[in-house]
């Protein structure tokens, strides 16, 4: 027996859990759970993050947690569980399945069977928010090597052990060459361990388009957070509801297991909400925990009940489904069913242990980083970036001004009159010489700023790596 954490949720969440747990329990899954509270109740009960210590320490003992939907309250301060527990918990791999269920789910798409793994961690979802001017925020895109190692290797394991041939992955690496441009060259890195999986590289935009034209070229894709938030749930979307589909967020030492919808006020209590999602998602972690042999029976049980046409509304079409059924319904005509293989959606085999592991992150000789300069962010009123460049080559420093964008646009040298610029300037000082830039120079060159009255807001120090340029350049320079 193996113990877990449950919360029932919020909203149709406790219907959904309890048709669930009921599958499971008719299934003799060798689990026992532990209920705990999280949402709604909790954060009006006047803790913000929603959960409290008890369950902290419930999911922490037993480390696999089922969740169902909670409801965020609006406006207050109230900060999404989800994004707490992903990052506290270190669960770092998103893994989403999309799976059309032609011809019983209608979709457009009646080839796809696409698995989105999203980097759950980093990314813009750092969270590190700031308002430098009056005209401008910023919000850090934070992407690092043991963050895209992490995520790209499990790609390619859970490709090998679910015998998937091929592994793509979506970045904005043209734009952003150093942070999209990371994860990119960290996926041909490890691609290059995995000669039997195919790899390739697509332009998110591209790539984004083509998967919801036609997903069924695609079978593993791995991508940074925000793409991995937007494209899977439109994949989800796409291969029939987003009601089927189930989520796994997966951790060195946690993991937890969920739906990919919310919690649906507008049905709660009227036993009419479909329990797919959470049952999909708690057979994942059947599979997670090594318990494949009863995640394979309810599987295909759900398979068998989804192709004789037992459906709940959400996927209720005339023609197709034969008997429009609730919550409740639903979960009993899965137990019925168990033992039984479905005849034209694909049966589940797992002939061994589903369980991955990733070898830990090793961090790599440390590289000759040498400061070149920095760049000096000023708020500033004015509107002729001469003027501005005036004042800040008077300041005499060791280091000399190249060059002020605005939005990232070369302004100065040679700036054009038609770029429209905010009160935001970037300031970029460098050494002449290639030679290596004192530490000093620096709190030098801002002493000096203070003294003639710039109103400096951040600073970036420019590095090279091993002779590589560790900053990009202006646009247009
Ligand atoms: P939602 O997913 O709850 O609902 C969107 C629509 O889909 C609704 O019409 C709903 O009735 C329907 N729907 C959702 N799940 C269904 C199911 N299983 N069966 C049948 N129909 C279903 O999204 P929303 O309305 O934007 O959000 C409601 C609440 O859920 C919000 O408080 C939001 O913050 C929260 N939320 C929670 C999670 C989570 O806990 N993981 C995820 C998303 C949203």
């Amino acid at each position: 027996m193996q113990k877990i954490t449950v919360a029932k949720g919020d909203g149709i969440g406790p219907e959904i859990m309890d048709a669930t747990l009921g599958i499971l329990k008719a299934a003799n899954a060798r689990v026992e759970w532990e209920e705990i509270q999280v949402g709604e109740k909790v954060y009006l009960s006047g803790n913000t993050s929603g959960i409290d210590r008890e369950a902290w320490d419930s999911i922490r003992r037993n480390k696999v947690f089922l969740k169902a939907p909670i409801t965020t309250p609006q406006g207050g301060g109230y900060k999404s569980l989800n994004v707490t527990m992903r990052k506290t918990l270190g669960l770092y791999a998103n893994v989403r399945p999309c799976k059309s269920f032609h011809p019983f789910v209608r979709t457009k798409h009646p080839d796809m069977d696409v698995v989105i793994i999203r980097e759950n961690e980093e990314d813009l979802y750092a969270g590190i928010e700031h308002q430098q001017t009056d005209e401008v925020v910023q919000c850090l895109k934070l992407i690092t090597r043991p963050g895209c190692e992490k995520i790209i290797r499990y790609a390619f394991e859970y490709a090998r052990l679910y015998n998937r041939k091929r592994v793509s992955c979506f970045t904005k690496d043209n734009i952003m060459k150093l942070t999209d441009g990371l994860f990119h060259r960290v996926f041909r890195e490890i691609a290059a361990e995995y000669p039997d999986i195919q790899a390739d590289n697509w332009i998110i935009d591209i790539g984004a388009a083509r998967l919801a034209d036609t997903p069924e070229i695609f079978d593993v894709v791995v991508m940074p957070n925000l793409y991995g938030d937007v494209v899977s749930d439109i994949t989800a979307q796409i291969s029939g509801s987003v009601g089927l589909a189930g989520t796994a967020n997966i951790g060195e030492t946690c993991a937890m297991f969920e739906a990919i919808h919310g919690s649906a006020p507008d049905i709660a209590g009227k036993n009419i909400a479909n329990p797919s999602g959470l049952l999909r998602a708690a057979v994942m972690l059947l599979n997670h925990i090594g318990q494949q042999d009863v995640a394979e029976r309810i599987r295909n049980a759900w398979a068998v009940t989804i192709e004789e046409g037992i459906h709940t509304a959400d996927i209720y079409k005339e023609g197709v489904s034969t008997q429009l059924v609730g919550t409740k319904e639903f979960a009993q005509a899965v137990i019925a069913r168990l033992g039984q293989n479905p005849k034209q959606l694909s049966t589940v085999e797992y002939a061994r242990e589903v369980r991955l592991s990733i070898p830990r992150y090793q961090r790599r000789q440390p590289l000759n980083k040498q400061l070149k300069g920095v760049d000096v962010f000023v708020d500033w009123k004015g509107t002729n970036p001469n003027e501005l460049a005036n004042k800040l080559e008077k300041l005499n420093s060791e280091i000399k001004l190249t060059l002020i964008t605005n939005r990232g646009v070369k302004v100065w040298p040679d700036g054009f009159e038609e770029t429209f610029c905010t009160d935001h300037w970037r300031c970029r000082f460098e050494v002449e010489n290639g030679h290596p830039a004192s530490k000093h120079s620096i709190p030098e060159l801002l002493g000096k700023a203070l003294n003639a009255d710039v109103d400096v807001i951040k600073t970036e120090n420019l590095y090279e790596f091993n002779g590589e340029k560790g900053y990009s350049l202006g646009q247009g320079q």
